[in-house]
């Protein structure tokens, strides 16, 4: 019995302890055959295993007499012995005892916690007094320690079965977000797309409106009075605004779409930023601004697309421009302490930055909320490009700067 009930202890999953625990019990008390039945949530009687010992496990559906001993046991939850059915009052005169020859018949109850969670039921047809009290005894004895163990490997069954369909709900839910995933990336795609190609369609209109505005700005066409001028003049502003945000819209969708090729080479850096600072003296600087350069005339070559990095520059230079109302403004650069990369600056007297904005300027379409900010044109498109520009290269950018104390903007290029 110690034995028996190890083995059981052991079987974690309900079924193959079922079955063992079924031939066990017939070897036990010399049984023909056997049922072992678990009582339902609705009362009624799953009949889980049916074994005979010669012919092994059963098909045939549970006869009417087993049924009705088992039912009676799993309802008064006492151990039934019956030594000779077909001498036996209650069930003599019924069919299957006739037909089947029932003689010897013994059921215990599986009980659990104090509760029937079923019972099993064995038989001998060919002989009647098979069993004696002895044997009921030791069939109750097992029964009990049985269903020790078949209510714990129901219940990890239950546990598994929980966490099975826990985890086909995950992988469902996964599947599901993994193709919205897919979707939302040709989706975004789509726009990334299509805003690259308004952008790039409405370059060329744009670009004849402003030469025709330039030609009549300048009396191409006749003279024109003040107010005609001032008017054309605004105009002309506009649209080489809306010039440059198509510019900056169709640099960010080709970035995007990975479309966007640098053509480095290796630059002389200083003779490099001479011509870029000559280009932003021709700004419209403020009388009050002084626009100055600061860099030795012997920096390191650098491998870089010198048309990108000359846009970085201009943009940090329109901005500091932007923001700046009097002071100075100043190209700097040096190289680093451990020699492995230069950092060029433009530093500013302007309005600054308040600290903790200092990362989202970085974003798109980020731009502060204040006065000066709202007065000028900008579309917070600039220092996005910047950033994925210099990042391009392998170099990173970023602000030092205090609100009402100017700002320093900074990105460093590696060399080699
Ligand atoms: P925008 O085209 O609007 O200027 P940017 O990406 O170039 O877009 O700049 C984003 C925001 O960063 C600006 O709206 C401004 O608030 C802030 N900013 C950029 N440069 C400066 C600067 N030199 N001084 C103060 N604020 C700045």
């Amino acid at each position: 019995m110690l034995d028996l009930s190890r083995k059981m202890a052991e079987t974690r999953q309900l079924s193959p302890l079922l079955t063992y625990a079924m031939q066990e019990a017939l070897d036990l008390v010399n049984a023909e055959r056997g049922f072992l039945v678990l009582l339902q949530d609705d009362g009624s009687l799953d009949f889980r295993v049916k074994f005979d010992r010669e012919e092994g496990p059963l098909d045939s559906a549970d006869d009417q007499i087993s049924t009705s001993i088992l039912n009676e046991v799993v309802r008064t939850g006492e151990p039934t012995l019956i030594r000779d059915a077909l001498s036996n009052h209650r069930f003599a005169s019924s069919d299957s005892v006739i037909q089947l020859r029932l003689r010897s018949v013994m059921a215990a109850p599986l009980a659990s916690r104090g509760e029937i969670i079923g019972a099993i039921y064995v038989e001998n047809r060919s002989a009647a007094g098979i069993f004696n009290e002895d044997d009921l005894m030791l069939l109750t004895i097992f029964a009990n320690q049985a269903a020790v163990s078949i209510a714990n490997a129901a219940l990890n069954d239950e546990l598994e079965a929980r966490v099975a369909a826990r985890t086909a709900e995950l992988e469902q839910a996964m599947r599901q977000l993994e193709q919205s995933w897919i979707e939302a990336v040709e989706a975004n795609r789509l726009r990334t797309e299509l805003f690259g190609n308004v952008a790039h369609d409405l370059r060329a209109p744009l670009t004849i409106i402003l030469s025709a505005l330039d030609m009549l700005g300048e009396g191409l066409w006749g003279e024109l009075n003040d107010d005609q001028l001032e008017w054309i003049n605004k105009a002309r502003d506009a649209t080489r605004h809306a010039i440059a945000l198509t510019a900056d819209m169709f640099d960010l969708t080709r970035v995007d779409m990975g479309q966007l090729e640098l053509e480095r080479q290796p630059v002389e850096l200083s003779p490099f930023l001479a011509k870029v600072y000559k280009v932003g003296k021709a700004l419209p600087w403020p009388e009050a601004v002084s626009f100055q350069a600061d860099f030795p005339p012997d920096l390191p070559q650098v491998s870089l697309d010198e048309t990108r990095i000359r846009q970085v520059i201009l943009n940090l230079l329109t901005n500091a421009l932007k923001f700046t109302r009097e002071g100075s403004v100043t190209l700097y650069a040096h190289p680093l302490e451990d020699e492995d990369g230069v950092l060029i600056g433009v530093v500013d007297t302007g309005v600054g930055i308040p600290e903790d904005k200092t990362e989202r300027i970085f974003e798109r379409f980020y731009q502060l909320n204040n006065e000066l900010v709202r007065s000028r044109k900008g579309a917070g498109l600039g220092l996005a490009i910047c950033r994925d520009l210099v990042e391009m290269h392998g170099g990173r950018i970023w602000v030092e700067s205090y609100e009402g104390e100017g700002a320093n903007f900074k990105f460093v290029l590696p060399l080699g």
